[in-house]
């Protein structure tokens, strides 16, 4: 076979579903095999590609359909015309893909890294006899909760209050993924969530962003059905390690970033002063919480930097803004690891999706977690109870985290000394992370390990 001569460097396309929280982690894992030998080439949507370009730099990028190449899911006109479409179009372009970058010894392709939200990917990949790696997005405790849903070991509805599922700690309810108990509303999410689990067992590989001592038990009950590898954080290292300071680019951004104005207001605060905010790309706050939000930041009496995306801002206490332009600022998207990396930043408001709460433990950031739909109630769980590096705010009858909650729980993770073993654990978790990654720590063992099947296959 052609590609396997000497010359040819392994060839992985990614190919990420095309929402930021799992573009950027996969883009992160592509530079890692990157920098270990392998060829990476990023998939996306020809409509993304075109958001995107400016953007891009360096990264190689091919293009498939979705069937919406003018407008993406907005042009679709409702998520499950997306999905549905995307799923007729995208296994054919992917195959002309695959297809002509096999004219060329160069770039032939060897392995498909695919985010099983689109498990066609990996029928594809089989098709061409090629290696299957699924990327899953989530944390691995909620991947077990929704692989056991997929294969009716926990049933629905859930009438029990204390939720037993073997290889995680004993949950209520309130700590599962919320689509467990919404289905109904939102039908089309939760199918694309447990279609991941469609054919996992197929993939030659199950990639995880996490690392082994933060869900050491949770993986260790997965390799039963999968051969999973934890390879996170996927954080370039100059976030981890403040001496390398060689790859300062994260990937790219659906929303434009306001780099340096948050650069230069935080540099002008002190250490461990501000309360940064953000409830990630899709989010949307009812009203009366943005408000309680607002004013418990006022109570607070302390500096923030707020994201607000534009599609919110109209939801922001009039005048706020300008009313708290000396204590806070608010941008509508920032370069997210840059300020949880600053020495300024102090706790991090957070809806803890599942890359903002991995950023936040490796980076050493204690948490207020407010958790709002999908995974975020069981990463909360395992912030404020298991690894203890923050607290949850506890809601009003109406779902609401008041004013005053929000203030306890800042001061509680910021200044008081209930919060000391928090701020503690935040450490000890930063310099566990960077273990993992580091030169020989149990991911980079992982990645090695992944790359070096990749490099000497079997047959
Ligand atoms: N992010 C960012 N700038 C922001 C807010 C978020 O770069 O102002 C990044 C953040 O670092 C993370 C991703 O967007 O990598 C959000 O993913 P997450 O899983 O936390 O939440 P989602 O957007 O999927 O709800």
């Amino acid at each position: 076979m052609e590609k396997l001569n000497k010359e040819h460097k392994p060839h992985c396309l990614i190919l990420p579903y095309p929402l930021q929280g799992h573009i950027n982690p996969m883009l992160q894992f592509s530079k890692r095999l990157a920098h270990k030998g392998i060829r990476t080439t990023l998939v996306t949507t020809k409509y993304l590609y075109k958001v995107l370009q400016e953007s891009l730099g360096s990264i190689p990028v091919e293009t498939i359909s979705d069937g919406y190449d003018n407008g993406g899911v907005v042009e679709a006109g409702s998520t499950e015309a997306y999905i549905e479409k995307f799923r007729e179009v995208g296994p054919k372009t992917l195959t002309e893909l695959i297809e002509k970058l096999n004219n060329s010894s160069d770039t032939a392709v060897d392995c498909i890294i695919y985010d099983p939200f689109f498990p066609w990917d990996l029928d594809v990949s089989k098709k061409f006899g090629l290696v299957g790696a699924a990327f899953l997005t989530q944390s691995c405790a909620v991947d077990l909760i929704f692989y056991y849903v997929y294969k009716g070991e926990i049933k629905l509805p859930i009438t029990e209050n204390e939720i037993k599922v073997l290889g995680l700690p004993v949950l209520e309810s309130s700590d599962m993924p919320s689509f467990i108990y919404d289905y109904g509303s939102y039908a089309t999410a939760f199918e694309v969530v447990l279609n991941q689990f469609q054919n996992v067992e197929k993939a030659d590989w199950a990639l995880v962003n996490t690392f082994n001592k933060l869900e050491q038990e949770v993986i260790d009950w997965m390799e039963n059905f999968w051969r999973v590898k934890a390879i996170g954080p996927t954080i370039p290292s100059i976030y981890l390690d403040q001496r390398l300071l060689n790859d300062k680019e994260y990937g790219f951004s659906i929303l434009k970033p306001d780099t340096d104005a948050c650069k230069k207001w935080l540099d002008e605060r002190q250490n461990r002063s501000v309360i940064y905010v953000s409830f990630g790309s899709l989010v949307r706050l009812e009203v009366k919480q943005m408000e309680e939000l607002a004013k418990g930041l006022i109570m607070s009496n302390k500096c923030f930097l707020w994201v607000v995306r534009e599609s919110e801002e109209s939801k922001l206490p009039e005048n706020f803004a300008d009313e708290t332009s000396k204590k806070g600022l608010i941008v509508s998207w920032c370069p997210q690891l840059e300020v949880l990396a600053h020495d300024s930043v102090g706790c991090f408001i957070t809806h803890c999706g599942w890359n903002s709460t991995l950023e936040a433990l490796s980076l050493g950031v204690p948490m207020v977690a407010m958790p709002c739909w999908s995974d975020q109630s069981t990463n909360s769980k395992f912030v404020s109870d298991i690894w203890k590096t923050g607290i949850r705010t506890r809601a009003d009858d109406k779902g609401i985290a008041r004013d005053t909650e929000i203030m306890r729980c800042v001061e509680l993770v910021m200044d008081g000394d209930e919060g000391k073993e928090i701020r503690s654990n935040a450490i000890k978790w930063k310099e566990m992370a960077r273990e993992a990654v580091d030169k020989g720590g149990s991911s980079d063992r992982n990645i090695e390990e992944f790359v070096s099947a990749l490099v000497n296959p079997i047959n």
